[in-house]
């Protein structure tokens, strides 16, 4: 098999935008893509195991990793923390896979400017790319928060004003991608992925 470029692909997008699909779908569609798992200090919700939705840690854990600069962005929402490790990028990269991140806008931002101070000969710098996925528009986006049909109204008001947010931020990434239909969307990114590692 020809080899190809390893990525370091970071993916946000608004809520209601499909963007865990489009994920799990790239998960399917590129074995030597792995995505990466966040770590958190919030108890497990539902039915999310430790080690596949997040690394759930004690905070203590996390704030002995925060002093060794183990991570590469850290937020820390509602007296949670939540974090990306250095290390397993690293790990996936110098394996020649790609690792796949999914964060929101803020976060994109702080690995953005992680990864501007990195020499050009670093792997995550090299690999690097950033893509947003957009509603077709904040009316579409709407119906389907209500369509979807899990969100209370107040909820759905604030997933909408945070999309407009988002969505005024979307010229800080490198690639935009709109997705007006799933699988259209798809074949984009899959054409964008394919173009960048040199697949084609
Ligand atoms: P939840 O607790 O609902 O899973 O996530 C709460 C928030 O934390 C979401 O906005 C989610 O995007 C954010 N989050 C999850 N993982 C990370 C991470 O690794 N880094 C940052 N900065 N935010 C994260």
């Amino acid at each position: 098999m020809k080899k190809t470029k390893p990525l370091f692909i970071v993916l946000s997008a608004p809520s209601g935008c499909g963007k865990s699909t489009l994920i799990d779908l790239l998960l399917q569609e590129y074995h030597d893509i792995v995505y990466s798992i966040s770590c958190t200090t919030r108890a497990p919700r539902g039915d999310e195991e430790d080690g596949i939705d997040y690394h759930f840690l004690a905070k203590e854990r996390f704030e002995e990793l925060l002093a060794q600069n183990a991570f590469l962005e850290y937020a820390k929402v509602h007296d949670n923390y939540y974090g990306t490790l250095k290390a397993p990028i690293e790990e996936v990269l110098a394996e020649g896979s790609s690792m796949i991140l999914d964060i929101d806008v803020q976060g994109a931002a702080k690995v953005r400017d992680y990864v501007r101070a990195l020499p050009n000969n670093d792997p995550l710098k090299i690999g690097y790319v950033d893509i947003f996925v957009s509603p077709p528009s904040l009316e579409e986006l709407r119906e389907r928060l209500v369509r979807r049909g899990t969100d209370s109204a107040a909820t759905i008001e604030r997933r909408m004003s945070n999309a407009e947010g988002e969505i005024a931020r979307a010229g800080e990434y490198m690639y935009r991608v709109t997705n007006d239909e799933l699988d259209v969307c798809f074949k984009r990114l899959c054409d964008l992925i394919d173009a960048l590692s040199g697949r084609m």
